[in-house]
């Protein structure tokens, strides 16, 4: 049993929040909204006044906040947390910022000799309350191995992508990728059955050929062919396409400033924003495949 301080009880945060209690941890909370605060107090978590409080002598300090700027508020300068910490607090951000504040967050620890891991989450809500997330981590092998005990506890999957910031770009390859293949496996879709051919089947064939993919085998976007996929539900999210349209704006950040010629992840940028704009920030992600059936 740990002692622990989880900072970011949103859609994410709290029910990872909860897993860390359920799996016996001794877990301290705080968020700026009080009612999530007190969800996790129902559920058997201490609820801290600040975040400056709750980090007071835990072994590990977890946050899951919106945005790079909420981390680095948190983190850095005078009154952030890092210099209130002591050396042997380990802390992990499982928050999806860019790649260049985890780096910058980690060098400061590591300045401190704090351990520090960039860890963000693949897996959405549902993932998160079932334990079942993956864990893509940047920082020192010591740290990770540190990690892993209490990441145990919220996911399934935890790998140690490099150093600091590697996380983060690991997740930001992963899902510009995914947005590549759900634009691609929507258009394959849609080009079938305006040529008369069922996507059932269609998709039944490309699963057992070389277009398989995660989008056709486990979130199939056409309506039907997939019983509990979002298509089927009116693309209830699932992953939103607000979501999408961040992690593929850091994404490009990332391809960006390393110099690659990201073509394909640009245009799905380019794809998931104009279907943003249009109203559907609060859908599934799949639900790009209307733009090809207008
Ligand atoms: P959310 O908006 O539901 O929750 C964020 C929480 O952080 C809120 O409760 C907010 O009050 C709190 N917060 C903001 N600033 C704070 C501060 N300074 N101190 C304390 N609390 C503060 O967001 P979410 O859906 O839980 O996502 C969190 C992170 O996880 C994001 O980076 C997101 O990109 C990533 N993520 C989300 C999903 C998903 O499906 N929702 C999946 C994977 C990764």
């Amino acid at each position: 049993m740990a002692n622990v301080a989880f900072i970011g009880l949103g859609n994410m945060g709290g029910p990872m929040a909860t897993n860390l209690v359920k799996a016996g941890h001794a877990v301290t909370v705080f968020d700026l909204a009080p009612a999530a605060c007190e969800q996790l107090r129902e559920a058997g978590a201490d609820v801290a006044a600040s975040a400056a409080e709750a980090i007071a002598g835990k072994d590990y300090v977890i946050s899951m906040l919106p945005a790079g700027k909420h981390v680095a508020g948190t983190y850095l300068g005078d009154d952030g947390l890092l210099a209130k910490l002591d050396a042997s607090t380990t802390v992990l951000d499982c928050s999806t910022i860019d790649a260049a504040t985890a780096r910058e967050v980690g060098e400061a620890a590591a300045a401190m000799g704090i351990g520090f891991m960039d860890s963000p989450v693949s897996g959405g809500v549902a993932a998160a309350a079932a334990g079942t997330l993956a864990f893509m981590c940047g920082g020192s092998a010591e740290t990770f191995e540190k990690a892993k005990i209490i990441l145990a506890g919220m996911g399934k999957n935890i790998f140690h992508a490099g150093p600091a910031g590697a996380g983060q770009v690991a997740k930001g390859c992963n899902n510009m990728l995914l947005a590549i293949h759900m634009i691609g496996t929507c258009e394959a879709l849609e080009m079938g059955a305006r040529n008369g051919l069922d996507p059932k089947v269609l998709s039944e064939i490309m699963l057992a050929s070389s277009g398989r993919n995660w989008s056709l085998e486990v979130y199939n976007p056409y309506p039907g062919v997939m019983e509990n996929a979002p298509a089927s539900k009116g693309y209830q999210p699932g992953f939103m396409v607000d979501l999408m349209a961040k992690d593929l704006g850091l994404a490009g950040g990332i391809a960006d400033a390393s110099g690659v010629d990201n073509q394909m992840g640009k245009l799905a940028r380019a794809i998931y924003e104009k279907h943003q704009g249009e109203g559907n920030g609060q859908r599934d992600f799949s639900s790009v495949l209307e733009r090809y059936q207008d």
